[in-house]
């Protein structure tokens, strides 16, 4: 079962002028910025009551940010739902006929434990499940 909806991300162009847009929107100050080299992306981090905005900014052209941006232009990239164990949700998940991006959790932004589902299995919504890091 999903505990929640942890985070949304939000595909930027340029994550210091989303902060102050963001900033600005929410109220709050951005928590924290954290580059993610595998995934070749900076995140900037807000939280807004028990869930967070995330910023996903491309840090490299070969980014899969740069071409979400190139292809659809910035916006609503994925939803993050919070599990209790990533192992048991991608056992369930896979059993239930869901298409996973990796075989293994990864080590994402915000000490979490992440994986992503394939959008065409989620009707087109880029799916993250994720653990924290305990
Ligand atoms: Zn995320």
């Amino acid at each position: 079962m999903m505990l929640r909806i942890e985070h949304l991300g939000i595909a930027v162009r340029n994550l210091q002028q989303a902060n102050r847009l963001f900033e600005a929107l929410l109220g709050t100050a951005s928590y924290k910025e954290e580059s993610v080299e595998r995934e070749k992306v900076t995140t900037s981090f807000f939280k807004v009551g028990g869930s967070k905005i995330e910023l996903v900014e491309a840090s490299d052209s070969e980014s899969p940010i740069a071409k979400f941006i190139e292809k659809k232009g910035e916006g609503i990239h994925h939803v993050a739902f919070e599990v209790e164990d990533i192992r048991t949700a991608m056992d369930r998940l896979k059993e239930q006929g869901f298409e996973l991006l990796s075989d293994e959790p990864k080590s994402g932004a915000d000490n979490k434990l992440i994986c992503f589902l394939h959008p065409k299995s989620t009707n087109g919504v880029l799916v993250e499940i994720c653990q924290e890091i305990r």
